[in-house]
């Protein structure tokens, strides 16, 4: 299965919390974010790479010795303030010994609403790109007030995917893709695997993963997804815990769900 891109060149990848932190020990997947940077160390000779991580409030909160997610508004704001500088020296530290620079790009969704703003940022991304340097973006926590929030990463990622009008968004979680029900509840639930049109009955399989890691997660990523297509971007959602799913995406072979745009076709 081979794209048929539009836009060759630029991948956007988001890695969810859950592939950077154990939720339930707080340690960090040193393995699984080792296999996945080497993937994109590899990929880099070929595609210029964005990336969108969370983890900065769930590393931060485990710093502060926080063990369950508060509700004040504050209190995540100083975890993502703590966290997002532990976040950042794992990537240095990673991609470093693979000869990579990174970047630090925190966004606001009301900093890049404005016209200044959005060709600022996407100046600079450019520019980094060009330079050969890896941007790693995450909202700017400390500032974003609920009525400015991107609202989650997925999110972010999506208005990222936009602004550099990448060739593919990967969303990369902790399940292999959209199903039609809950997998771990219903056996009989089945993968979509090539999704052209986002209808009610994708919306309500994506509400239906009750019970899931992804929950919330599955509906954030199709209004994501939502998004990303309708700016002709195609969105791969895969399992970042899934054996070389990065070369798997560039290589076209199976993995995940696959949105594509309208009029976007793939040869099989
Ligand atoms: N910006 C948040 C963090 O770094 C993550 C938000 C999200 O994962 O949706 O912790």
């Amino acid at each position: 299965m081979i794209l048929v891109a539009r836009n060759a060149g630029i991948y956007v990848i988001k890695l969810g919390t859950s592939l950077i932190t154990d939720v339930n020990t707080n340690e960090i997947r040193i393995e699984t974010l080792n296999s996945l940077t080497d993937q994109i160390a590899r990929i880099k000779d070929d595609k210029s790479i964005v990336i969108v991580s969370s983890g900065a409030i769930g590393l931060g909160l485990h710093s502060l010795g926080e063990l369950r997610r508060p509700k004040e508004m504050a209190k995540k704001q100083a975890a993502a303030a703590v966290g997002q500088n532990i976040l950042m020296n794992l990537y240095e530290k990673l991609f470093n010994k693979r000869q990579i620079t990174i970047a630090q790009v925190l966004l606001t969704k009301d900093g890049i609403s404005e016209e200044k703003g959005y060709i600022n940022a996407r100046n600079t991304i450019q520019t980094l790109l060009d330079y050969g340097v890896i941007p790693i973006i995450n909202e700017n926590d400390t500032i974003a007030t609920e009525e400015i929030q991107f609202g989650d990463n997925d999110n972010l990622a999506s208005y990222v995917a936009e602004l550099v009008q990448a060739e593919m968004l990967i969303l990369l979680t902790d399940t292999d893709g959209l199903y039609t029900g809950d997998p771990t509840i219903y056996e009989s639930a089945k993968k979509f695997e090539i999704i052209t049109e986002i209808t009610e009955e994708i919306c309500n399989s994506a509400n239906g993963t009750k019970g899931a890691c992804s929950v919330g997660g599955m509906q954030s990523k199709i209004e994501a997804a939502k998004r990303a297509l309708a700016s002709n971007v195609p969105v791969m959602i895969a399992s970042g815990f899934e054996k070389d799913v990065l070369f798997k995406i560039y290589e076209g072979k199976k993995c995940g769900t696959l949105f594509l745009p309208k009029g976007m076709k793939i040869d099989e």
